[in-house]
């Protein structure tokens, strides 16, 4: 399992005010899996990737990520795990603006202290796995939303985490756009990497093989499909 949330609850304290945003949730990823988690507005699922994400640690119970119990990890410990073991994929794609696409996905190498040539080396090979080859030198404002997401995709794999969290990466998207990433996704989980994606849209979760739907910060329903729908 490179996933494992075990009895998860999460208590927000304002002041006086407790809100309870997940509830006893256990969760199980392997190694390779595509997952969807859905649900309405406010059911936890943000709170859900903040863990998974090492941003945020729970109230109680355990998460171990990729065999390690990072449920009570510190701030620095858990940004170590975090910068070693995450890819992240946002709405709003999250790229600097006035760097260009191979600056941008040089980035987490920097924090990550690789060297300069092997860190061009490895942000090239990222786009080009990306489909983005030619658009390298180009700045964010010279690409389309959707090859800004390819940057931002190419970006989380470079140090090759162990998951890739994406909150709702094509929200910011047309549904042309949009099914391309869920191709490009569908493509990179077939190469082996384990994706877990926050969406509200039914048509973008049934890229997944597994729905996970979250309802007042309870686990609701866990859905494996044999075989993924293909795109059209
Ligand atoms: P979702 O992502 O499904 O919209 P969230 O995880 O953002 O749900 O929120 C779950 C619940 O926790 C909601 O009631 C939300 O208002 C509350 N919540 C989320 N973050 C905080 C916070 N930092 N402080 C207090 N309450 C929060
Ligand atoms: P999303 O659109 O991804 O569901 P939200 O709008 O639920 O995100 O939350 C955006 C941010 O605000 C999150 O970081 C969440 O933790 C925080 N947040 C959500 N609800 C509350 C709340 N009631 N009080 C404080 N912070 C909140």
């Amino acid at each position: 399992m490179i996933i494992e949330v075990k009895d998860v609850n999460k208590v927000y304290k304002n002041g006086k005010i407790e809100v309870r945003a997940l509830n006893k949730v256990n969760l199980s990823v392997e190694r390779g899996e595509f997952v969807s988690i859905m649900g309405p507005s406010g059911s936890g699922k943000s709170t859900l990737m903040n863990i998974l994400g090492c941003l945020d640690r729970a109230t109680s119970g355990k998460y171990i990520l990729d065999g390690m119990d990072v449920s009570n990890l510190n701030d620095v410990e858990l940004a170590r795990i975090r910068n070693l073991k995450i890819g992240f994929v946002f709405q709003s794609f999250n790229l600097l603006p006035r760097m260009t696409a191979l600056r941008n996905v040089e980035l987490p190498m920097i924090y990550a202290k690789v060297n300069a040539k092997e860190r061009k080396r490895r942000a090239e090979m990222a786009l080009e796995r990306v489909g983005l080859k030619d658009r390298m030198n180009h700045k964010p404002n010279e690409m389309s939303g959707g090859q800004k997401q390819r940057v931002a995709i190419a970006r989380a794999l470079v140090n090759d985490p162990a998951i890739i969290l994406a909150d709702e990466p094509t929200g910011n998207l047309d549904s042309y756009s949009g099914e391309e990433i869920m191709d490009l996704f569908q493509e990179l989980n077939r190469e082996g990497v384990t994706i877990i994606l926050v969406t509200h849209e039914p048509d973008i979760a049934q890229h997944t093989k597994r729905i996970v739907t979250f309802r007042d910060g309870h686990l609701k329903s866990d859905v494996t499909v044999q075989k993924p729908l293909d795109a059209k």
